[in-house]
């Protein structure tokens, strides 16, 4: 495969990249297979990122692509819309097996972004349904991500993603953000410190009363560089939340189908929601869908409690889209049939051990993991925020591993099926790219 033309690189605008920047330097995938993605021209690169937190079974999977293929000889497209087609009735069937027990209704989307304001859409519905209709606020939290529409972003807690747009949606609040590194820095799994930060939920309601609807969290923040809940804390929410009539969100997008050692976060945490959103590791990437997974509750109060009808005022022309549908149910079948979770599981104690060796590492200030995530946190360049931990991802790229940063942390999130060798191929090059750039 040749590389790209120099002007082929001028039409694309890239998301969430500094544009000018890759044209001076294109770092280019064109080809992968299990654990490796290859350069055009024929380079293997580890894949230390499963993707973007998704290709959890490792690529270019037979049985999903031929999946994908058949499905696309039979029928490419039907809607959804007042009409159905039974392979996206199954994809749901199957996902509803997977969640926790009570969450059994699913509505597809085509993306993180999308379910996360879906389910704050549904969580709405939810509570006006029920005669609720003053709980119009919704609670995220700081540091949080639920994509870019403008109900993940206005929820979510990363001000950088919003300074450039101005309006958000109103009634809107957070909780804190429970990264502590005073007291909880270096923790293996779940830090001890910080049950209380659930509290600041109580706080929101004596300031807000009864008008909020929903508090939306992901069990573990990855985009923002991986910070796990501290024990007790999801517990905590969870009794405030009932407490008050408000509705629990948990965005599993990251730690769905497997990425904890569970199928997914709600279960390694032991902490159930009303709605969870998914995305990504649903297909495996292969083709974009999401879902969004709901109590049977909520879905019982906005369909069968509205008239004759149109129950919900929402949906894609792409839910259920019969490729993705097909993607789906082929990669939950390989998720279940390798135990991906618990393949995730074994080899945990192990990634914990690696990820906690470049502690000594110069420059690096905090390390955290969960499952088969972890996230090596590295003290600023002086004025430069992410500079160096930009340079790592370089250096890493160019040495043959694929890692992710954001901000100053670099973000580990290898595809469930990594072995060993390729845990020490991955630390170990990460570990010679801390130490040259220092
Ligand atoms: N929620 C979470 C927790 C995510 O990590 C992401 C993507 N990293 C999203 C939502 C957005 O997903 P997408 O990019 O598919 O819209």
């Amino acid at each position: 495969m040749s590389p790209p033309r120099p002007n082929d690189l001028d039409s694309f605008w890239m998301p969430y990249s500094d544009n000018r920047y890759f044209k001076t330097n294109p770092r280019m995938l064109a080809r992968a297979e299990g654990m490796s993605y290859f350069t055009p021209e024929g380079r293997e690169i580890l894949d230390g990122t499963a993707g973007l937190w998704c290709c959890n079974a490792g690529h270019g999977r037979r049985e999903i692509v031929e999946a994908i293929q058949k499905q696309a000889a039979i029928m490419d497209f039907a809607p959804t819309f007042q009409l159905g087609h039974p392979i996206a009735f199954e994809a749901a069937a199957r996902v509803a097996e997977m969640t926790p027990d009570g969450i059994d209704r699913v509505f597809f989307t085509n993306s993180g972004s999308e379910s996360a304001d879906t389910a704050l859409k549904i969580a709405l519905a939810y509570q006006k349904a029920r005669g609720q209709s003053q709980r119009v606020r919704l609670i995220g939290r700081e540091r949080g991500y639920h994509g870019v529409g403008f109900g993940g972003m206005s929820v979510g807690g990363i001000g950088t993603n919003r300074k450039q747009f101005g309006a958000m949606l109103p009634y809107v609040d957070h909780l804190p953000h429970t990264h502590d590194p005073a007291r909880n820095a270096f923790t293996k799994g779940m830090p001890e410190h910080g049950v209380e930060l659930a509290n600041k939920l109580e706080d929101l309601v004596a300031l807000h009363g009864d008008t909020i609807a929903a508090v939306m969290v992901e069990p573990v923040a990855g985009s923002t560089g991986v910070l796990v809940p501290p024990v007790g804390y999801l517990k905590r929410l969870r009794e405030i939340c009932d407490k008050h009539g408000i509705l629990l969100i948990y965005d599993e997008v990251i730690t769905g189908f497997g990425r904890l050692g569970t199928d997914f976060g709600a279960e390694r945490l032991g902490v159930v929601p009303d709605i969870m959103t998914m995305a990504k590791g649903l297909t495996n990437a292969a083709v974009p869908m999401g879902a969004v997974a709901c109590s049977n509750a909520v879905y019982e109060a906005v369909v069968e409690g509205s008239p004759a009808g149109i129950e919900l005022f929402h949906g894609y022309t792409y839910s259920g889209h019969p490729l993705a549908s097909a993607a789906a149910i082929a990669t939950l079948a390989l998720h279940r049939e390798e135990d991906l979770p618990g393949r995730a599981r074994a080899i945990e104690p192990y990634w914990e051990e690696a990820a906690h060796s470049l502690r000594a590492a110069p420059g690096v200030v905090d390390i955290r993991n969960l499952g088969l995530i972890a996230g090596i946190e590295l003290a600023p360049r002086e004025g430069k925020p992410g500079a160096r931990a930009m340079d790592v991802f370089r250096r890493c790229f160019d040495d043959g591993v694929l890692v992710r940063v954001t901000g100053d942390i670099v973000a580990l999130s290898p595809p469930l099926i990594i072995e060993k060798p390729h845990v020490d191929r991955l630390i170990g090059t990460l570990s010679d790219a801390i130490h040259a750039i220092a």
